[in-house]
This record gives C-alpha cells, sequence and structure tokens, in this order.
C-alpha cells in the first residue's frame, strides 16, 4: 500500500514497525466549541485511513487526543464563570455527538491533554536535563537552534536570534524558540498545575508529543492531521519527541487538505461557518456530508456549498433506494455475471491501495449500483448475481460506511404493509393518507412493480413518487 509522506514528499509504499499492526497518532479537537465542518473532514479522513489499514488486515490502535487546556479555553471558561472542566465537558460531548453521527468509528482511545500533565512534566525536564529547554521569567522554551533536525517536515528553518512565543496560536511562517510550559499569572484563575516544575500549565505542542509517546511509544507509523498542522504545531512536536527520545519520532506524515466554503476560507466574519449542527438544522442527513468528503481525494481543497450538498444527498437517497429495491428483488435462476462485480472489487482495493483515492473508490461501488439498477429496470436478477452484488456493496460499505443502517420499525412496517393492501382495492385517497403517515415518521415508500415496494429513510431534499 502507498501513501504520500510528507516528510519524505513522495509516495511511500507503507511498512509497519510490527508486523500486521499500525500505530496512528491523529490530533483531535480542541474542545473550546463546536466543531465545524472543516474540522470534521479531517476527522472523517482519519476514520477513512483506520479503515483502509483494517480493510487490509492491519491492527490499528488510533489515538485521538482531546485538546482541553489552551489560551482560548481558559479565556472563555472565565469569561463565563465555568470551570475548565464543565466548560470543555460540554464541547467533548458535542464533539462526540457530531463525528457518531458522521459514522466515524471510535478511536481506540481519547486521552484528554490535562490527564496526562505527568508525561508532558517528564518531557520537559528531560529537555531542560539534555539542554533543548530553557527557563525564562514567564515559562519554560524549547531551542529550536539545538535540534540540528528542525524543518525537516515543513521546510522552515530555525534561524539566527530567535524570537520566543508563548501563545498557542501565532505566526505560521515563522520559526520561533516555544514554549513547552507556561508559568501561572493572574488571567490564569485557578487553571493550573503544580507538578513538581514551577506552577503553571503546558503548551499545546507538548501535549501531543506526551499522548502519542505514552499510548504508543517512541516510534509511531502514523502521524495525521490537517495541512495547517504541518507547521509549527508536527515540526514542533518532532523537535521535542525526537530531542526526548533520541529516535525517530513518525515514519509516515499523513496530511489532509482543508475545506473552503464557497471558494474561501470558512470564517465566522464572513457567515460561511457552518457546524454539523447547522447542516442538520437546514434538513440535511449528516451522512451526506460523509459522502461529499469521501468524493474529494484527501489532498485535495474540498470546497462546499449548498448545492453540492443537496447533489450528495439526493445521490445518497438514490444509492439507498437502489440498495433496498435489490434486496427485494425477484431471483431467476439464469446467471449473467459477466465478470465485472469481480473486477469492479479488485478496482476498488487498489485505489484504496493507490494513497487512499478514495473517489476512485466510490466510483466502482457506484458502478455496481448501476448494475443493480439495469437489473431493477429488469424487474429480476440471477440468484448468484444477487448474492455477489449485495456482499461485495456490503464489503464496499465496509470503508465507505453510507448505507442505510435502521430499518423502519414495527409501526411503520404495518402502516406501509396496509397502504399496500389499500391500494390493491384501488383506495387511492387512504392509501395516500397512509403514504403520507409514513413519511411524517421519517421513511418513504417506494414501489415497485406488482404492488411490492420498499421503505427508505425519508430525506428533506428529496420527493419521491
Ligand atoms: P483544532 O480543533 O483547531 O485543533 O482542529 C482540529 C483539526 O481540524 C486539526 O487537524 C486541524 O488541522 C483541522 N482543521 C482546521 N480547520 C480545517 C479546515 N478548514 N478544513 C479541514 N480541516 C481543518
Ligand atoms: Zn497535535
Amino acid at each position: 500500500m502507498k501513501i504520500y509522506n510528507t516528510l519524505s514528499r513522495k509516495e511511500d509504499e507503507f511498512v509497519p514497525i510490527e508486523k500486521g499492526k499500525v500505530k496512528m497518532y491523529c490530533c483531535g479537537p480542541t474542545v473550546y466549541d463546536y466543531i465545524h465542518i472543516g474540522n470534521l473532514r479531517t476527522f472523517i479522513f482519519y476514520d477513512i485511513l483506520r479503515r483502509v489499514f483494517e480493510h487490509f488486515g492491519y491492527e490499528v490502535e488510533q489515538v485521538i487526543n482531546l485538546t482541553d487546556v489552551d489560551d482560548k479555553i481558559i479565556k472563555n471558561s472565565r469569561e463565563r464563570k465555568l470551570s475548565r472542566e464543565e466548560y470543555t465537558g460540554a464541547y467533548t460531548r458535542f464533539f462526540f455527538e457530531d463525528i457518531e453521527k458522521v459514522r466515524i468509528k471510535p478511536a481506540t482511545v481519547y486521552p484528554k491533554a490535562t490527564d496526562n500533565i505527568d508525561k508532558m512534566v517528564e518531557i520537559i525536564d528531560v529537555l531542560l536535563e539534555k539542554g533543548f529547554a530553557y527557563k525564562t521569567e514567564d515559562g519554560i522554551y524549547y531551542d529550536i537552534s539545538k535540534f540540528k533536525d528542525y524543518g525537516k517536515l515543513s521546510g522552515v528553518k530555525a534561524g539566527e536570534g530567535m524570537s520566543r512565543i508563548k501563545a498557542d496560536e501565532y505566526d505560521k511562517l515563522a520559526a520561533s524558540d516555544f514554549a513547552l510550559w507556561k508559568f501561572w499569572d493572574e488571567s490564569d484563575g485557578d487553571i493550573f498545575w503544580d507538578k513538581g516544575i514551577e506552577k503553571g500549565r503546558p503548551g499545546w505542542h507538548i501535549e501531543c508529543s506526551a499522548m502519542s509517546n505514552r499510548f504508543l511509544g517512541d516510534t509511531i507509523d502514523i502521524h495525521s492531521g490537517a495541512v495547517d498542522l504541518i507547521f509549527p504545531h508536527h515540526e514542533n512536536e518532532i523537535a521535542q519527541s525526537e530531542a526526548y527520545t533520541g529516535k525517530k519520532f513518525v515514519n509516515y506524515w499523513v496530511h489532509a487538505e482543508h475545506l473552503l466554503v464557497d471558494g474561501r476560507k470558512m470564517s465566522k466574519s464572513l457567515h460561511n461557518f457552518y457546524t454539523l449542527r447547522d447542516l442538520e438544522r437546514l434538513g440535511f442527513d449528516p451522512v451526506s456530508f460523509r459522502l461529499m468528503c469521501l468524493d474529494t481525494n484527501y489532498r485535495e481543497k474540498l470546497n462546499f456549498t449548498m448545492d453540492s450538498l443537496r447533489r450528495y444527498e439526493k445521490t445518497l437517497n438514490d444509492i439507498n433506494v437502489s440498495f433496498k429495491l435489490l434486496q427485494k428483488l425477484e431471483e431467476t435462476d439464469d446467471s449473467s455475471i459477466d465478470g465485472s462485480i469481480d473486477e469492479s472489487y479488485s478496482k476498488f482495493e487498489s485505489a484504496l491501495a493507490d494513497n487512499l483515492n478514495i473517489p476512485s473508490a466510490l466510483s466502482q461501488f457506484f458502478k455496481l449500483i448501476e448494475e443493480a439498477n439495469r437489473c431493477i429496470a429488469k424487474g429480476r436478477v440471477g440468484k448468484a448475481e444477487k448474492r455477489q452484488l449485495i456482499g461485495r456493496l456490503n464489503d464496499m460499505n465496509g470503508i465507505l460506511d453510507i448505507l442505510d443502517k435502521e430499518e423502519a420499525g414495527q409501526e411503520i412496517s404495518r402502516l406501509a404493509e396496509e397502504r399496500r393492501k389499500l391500494r390493491m382495492k384501488l383506495d387511492w385517497s387512504r392509501a395516500d393518507e397512509l403514504r403520507r403517515e409514513v413519511e411524517e415518521k421519517g421513511y418513504s415508500i417506494v414501489d415497485m412493480e406488482g404492488g411490492d415496494y420498499v421503505l427508505v429513510k425519508r430525506r428533506r431534499y428529496i420527493s419521491q413518487g
């Protein structure tokens, strides 16, 4: 399997440290607000990354951290007169709700930064001892001029007369010494740790070095994030981790491109800032957003527009209708398998192995859906062919995860069945009433030839029948 490595600046063949295993660290959310759909694109990518390795038989250990202390968290929680725990606890719950809605599989562990302060202090002590860090009046800083490989990931080099930066968010272009530990001052209120070094709190970068080391060890296979994290965050993580252990930190650095809205950076001031909750309020199925993300290569920018999301919603609906109809389709003994099902599946797998070319893999899924549609149009399908089509679509869905999961409940099924009987009696008006009742309960009835029908989840932008 080939994967683009930001460190080598080319596609590398993936070779795990330990046979059959992948140790993967993915930079998670800062839990100070709802995540936006840009963050979500990256988190969906992490999910795909992990599923692809699992698909090829690897056992994946995936760590996604929660940054629950930083400048913004301290400022906002104090302004709102909430404890840090209350404030970040709420947004952590919202984060888990959002990722579940787009079908992100749970990571192996979601460590919180604040549960790992001891490890951070241990690393900082070693860095001080080895001469990579120094103390000032307001904190402990990393001296990037001491780390000879500084810049190997991003190409941003450490120069002479380094400036010093204490804030978590800062200049994205200039290399600077950065804070490992910030000493307490009054603006921090009661948010500090007193753990053998001066009372204070960690800088942002040290959190990831500490959690990666604690949960996955000195050297890991993959570290991932969106492209904005290459510099300074990941560059600084390398400097900290490699100075601490004396070993290579990460073999493959994998970075996903950003999501744009209407061709521009998403920002609150441009009023083009969306959360998943906003899309749901507009009536969209969160899985449509997942499908949209899958259809753009992770190394390309994804331009989000409401119109394109509407098209994905329609596509998602069509796929699910076809899959349902296929399952109910009348079976015949003859078989017209021409090898195209296996061929599509093998192209699907090749696309996955080709640096996670998910749009290409998805196109093979669509090919099989078209195959199903041809059978649906004919009103029948060979028995073996049907089994094979359903099996392969399900296999592909193991990565894509876009097929509807929930089945209509008993009450809805009963109403739909009653409607079928009314239609047989040509009682159209009462049948229509029942159809509306089913729709109100969140399902659409799609009629098949001969009076049979399937129930599919109702999507707001789709009108059926
Ligand atoms: P944060 O909560 O800001 O630390 O970001 C969480 C993750 O989302 C990080 O991997 C970021 O690089 C990523 N991210 C931030 N903005 C965007 C965006 N517009 N598109 C895609 N990913 C983003
Ligand atoms: Zn990180």
